[in-house]
């Protein structure tokens, strides 16, 4: 396909400016362009057909099953969309004074209240842009609470293996350093291995349970006890909250922090790269050290007595993505107190359904039963008939469904990480069942044809390594 700018012809166009009826203002001639606008020119026609055809060749949610491991690629009630485009919440300004944004702060403060019901949390603050941003703020708490006290020695963020690449990215770069504990034979933490690891340098865990295997650790409580007797702290990474919302309080479990992703589990599409919320709630004893805008307490708080200040400082521009907000609040409303949970059991039973159905010929990599999502191992496979996980993968493609993830978590080799999520439909996943199936008899009597698939995309095989390492992002005119 070709680029606007390839199909541009001069001289072509669709303004329909009226003639100017106020005198021209000539700018000075060091602030005029010395060289014309490099705008491509098509007359209407072009341009709607040219977006048409680029958004056919996208797969979103509202083509397919989109079963991506650890993203929660799930449906998104349109209602929210529209609530969050009410006009009283698209026209504000962040600087207006206050007491014209009653609304919105109202917003924010019952967003802050159900999201601290819903982690055990006392205090949330919403200014982190992404999931890694509240991981970096949440360090960062960490760290100005450890400073205070005066106990500099603690330098370090212990991180299971099964841990999602923010962890130690974000653990890095506030200024720590990683130990990486292996995961037992059962994916979870070792506790002799944790408890080996943890010593006066430990400045805190991260962990997710249920983790990146989709297996809820039966130690949990041991392990933040531990983390804890140490006098280390505990970060939630609640990234993907869909398999224990409204059932289990990562608070309860001894956690001192937690991030949300809004923009996966609470109502917002992502993977477009639009904006995301990756709000972080804490326990008490830490919100002296929050950022100072874009925080709310729990109802039963009262707010901080005037002193000298131990925030950490801003981490973003004002309240944070309050769309984003405005959305998740919506949609807590639209389920009230009684559904979330269900939310959490539907989003379970639906991967325990489809990991049953394909155990026979795709084994799961632990035996179960799993949480919201669940990891299979393609090793045998890949020994027996040569066949990978990208091959698979490629091949669900054709057959009109966005892929799972794919080896990730790192622990797993030839992995397929698969979250249907609680929005699918029965038929969904028995389709979804019959798909890979399909490609396990193909598999079987032609497998070198897999090493071809995809065959009905518009992409097939791109070179993912140079994609990555040599992104060509911008248009350069011949
Ligand atoms: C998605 C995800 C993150 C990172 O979230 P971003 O918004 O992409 O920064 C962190 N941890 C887990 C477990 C995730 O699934």
């Amino acid at each position: 396909m070709k680029l606007i700018f390839e199909k541009s012809k001069p001289g072509v166009g669709c303004s329909v400016l009226p003639p100017c009826d106020v005198p021209d203002a000539p700018l000075s001639p060091q602030a005029a362009r010395k060289t014309p606008l490099r705008l491509p020119s098509l007359d209407e026609n072009q341009i709607s057909r040219h977006y048409s055809a680029l958004a056919k060749r996208v797969f979103g949610v509202n083509d397919g099953f989109y079963p991506l491991g650890s993203c929660t690629m799930k449906y998104n009630p349109k209602i929210n969309e529209e609530l969050a485009d009410l006009p009283g919440f698209t026209g504000v300004h962040p600087l207006q004074p206050e007491h014209t944004l009653e609304g919105c702060l109202k917003v924010l403060d019952l967003a802050a209240q159900y999201l601290c019901e819903i982690a055990g949390m006392d205090a949330m603050n919403f200014q982190p842009a992404a999931g890694a941003h509240g991981e970096f703020t949440g360090l960062l708490l960490f760290k100005a609470y450890h400073q205070n006290r005066g106990d500099t020695a603690r330098t370090k963020i212990i991180v299971p293996d099964s841990a999602h690449g923010t962890n130690p990215a974000s653990a890095v770069m506030a200024g720590f350093s990683v130990v990486n504990v292996p995961s037992g034979p059962d994916g979870c933490v070792d506790l002799e291995t944790l408890k080996a690891a943890v010593g006066p340098d430990t400045a805190a865990l991260m962990l997710t349970n249920p983790n990146t295997a989709g297996i809820f650790d039966p130690n949990i409580l041991e392990i933040t006890r531990i983390v804890h007797d140490a006098g280390g702290l505990t970060y939630y990474d609640g990234a993907n909250l869909n398999a224990v919302m409204g059932i289990v309080r990562p608070g309860d479990m001894g956690f001192d922090v937690i991030h949300f992703n809004l923009h996966k589990s609470f109502s917002t599409p992502h993977g477009g790269g639009g904006p995301g919320s990756g709000v972080i709630g804490c326990k008490s004893f830490l919100t002296p050290f929050l950022p100072l805008s874009g925080t709310c307490r729990a109802a039963a708080l009262p707010s901080p007595e005037a002193g000298p200040s131990l925030s950490i400082g801003r981490v973003r521009a004002f309240r944070g993505n309050f769309l984003v907000i405005v959305k998740a609040l919506a949609y807590l409303f639209s389920l009230g107190r009684e559904n979330i949970p269900e939310v959490a059991r539907n989003a379970v039973l639906n991967a325990n359904y489809l990991m049953e159905k394909l155990r026979d010929k795709f084994p799961p990599a632990y035996p179960g039963p799993c949480m919201h999502e669940f990891v299979i191992s393609l090793e045998k496979l890949k020994a027996s008939h040569g066949v990978s996980a990208l091959d698979v993968a490629k091949a669900l493609q054709d057959r009109g469904m966005h892929p799972p993830t794919i080896y990730f978590p790192l622990i797993v080799h030839e992995a397929l990480m698969v979250e249907p999520t609680e929005t699918e439909s029965k038929e969904t996943l028995d389709e979804a069942a019959a798909a890979f199936l399909s490609i396990y008899r193909q598999i079987q009597e032609d497998r070198e044809s897999l090493h071809a698939a995809p065959r009905n995309t518009v992409i097939g095989r791109p070179d993912e390594a140079k994609a990555a390492r040599q992104p060509v992002l911008r248009y350069t005119a011949p």
